[in-house]
């Protein structure tokens, strides 16, 4: 039903596309991330909530919204969109034919964050998974201690006279840190990338009140405050206005403590919208699928242990980066 090749996932009975990485005509996209949804599609087709989006990210696309469970038919073939829990308008997408049912995940995560949608497992019997942290290392702490770790660090800095900067991914991480920040501390300041991004998605979601770091932002009044930034704003020129500051990340690499010392980063909070090893192998269970096939992360050892489980387990070849490659790859280096 579900074909890997050279430009994506083809439903050939359909034709269309489920998140391309080489332009198409029809492509069904899961989230906003640059990953999965790229430019270039002559009709884009993807959750409502992630619309205004995939617009702020691509500009003037032909797109159009769809519902939770919502389901829109193309020659026969029966798609319909349900919560992935990664970020806002993240979605699964399923696609049935003669009562057989695969499931796409795109990125997920089980766990609430307050912000988008909560995953809902969706009864299958080929279920496609991203594995991004299919490690047994990989445990994640409920989100309300990581934040509560969070706010602490950041009253700590400020009792210290320093600013604190964490770095989270523009669309996504960045929000679900915002929402949660404690205000009470301090303010929150924001890299122009985040505050373009957060200003697109307050029509959907009540977030705290953020100011934009301009040129015309003095030195003194960010000073003991929070100041959200993309990755890769740390190391460059505009983070020297933040003097004298600390630095965190907020990434499931830091259950790594290399990752965080290759980076140079102060702090590592291990807060991650992909699940973990365990909320992987529940989700899968909950799916009552026979068939895996494993996208990306770590495909090859995630597969064979579903193997050994009785799962009929595969790994297929996609683009698709995770958390991995986008820490590196996110160029936003806009300071404005
Ligand atoms: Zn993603």
């Amino acid at each position: 039903m579900l074909a890997f090749n050279e430009k994506g996932i083809y439903c050939a009975l359909a034709d269309v596309y489920i998140d391309p990485w080489k332009p198409v005509k029809k492509a069904i996209i899961s989230h906003g991330h640059a990953d999965h949804a790229r430019w270039g599609h002559q009709q884009y087709i993807t959750h409502i909530s992630n619309v205004p989006i995939i617009k702020h990210r691509l500009g003037d696309i032909e797109v159009s919204g769809v519902e939770w469970n919502e389901s829109f038919s193309i020659r026969g073939v029966k798609f319909s969109l349900h919560p992935a829990g990664h970020i806002i308008g993240s979605s699964q997408i399923r696609v049935e034919y003669k009562g057989e049912v695969w499931v796409f995940t795109g990125d997920y995560k089980t766990e609430d964050d307050g912000v988008a949608v909560p995953y809902e497992p969706v009864k299958c019997h080929t279920f496609i998974t991203e594995c991004t942290f299919g490690l047994p290392a990989f445990k994640w702490t409920p989100q309300d201690q990581v934040m509560e770790d969070i706010n602490n660090w950041w009253q700590q800095n400020r009792d210290d006279g320093k600013t604190s900067v964490l770095f989270g991914y523009s669309l996504g991480k960045a929000q679900r840190l915002l929402k949660h920040l404690d205000t009470s501390i301090g303010k929150v300041y924001t890299h122009g990338a985040i505050e373009n991004m957060t200003d697109v998605l307050r029509t959907q979601v009540e977030f705290p009140e953020t100011t934009r770091i301009t040129r015309e932002t003095r030195k003194e009044e960010i000073k003991g405050n929070m100041v959200l930034a993309p990755p890769s704003a740390h190391g460059s020129n505009w983070i020297r206005k933040m003097v004298p500051y600390v630095t965190a990340s907020a990434s499931g690499w830091m259950t790594f403590r290399g990752a965080r010392r290759r980076r140079a980063i102060d702090k590592g909070f291990v807060l991650s919208d992909h699940c973990d090893w365990q909320g992987l192998l529940e989700s899968i269970k909950e799916t009552d699928c026979e068939k895996v096939i494993c996208t990306h992360g770590y495909t090859d050892i995630f597969s064979r242990f579903l193997r050994e489980q009785g799962y009929d387990a595969r790994t297929e070849q996609t683009q698709y980066e995770g958390e991995t490659a986008q820490l590196e790859s996110e160029n936003e280096r806009e300071s404005a």
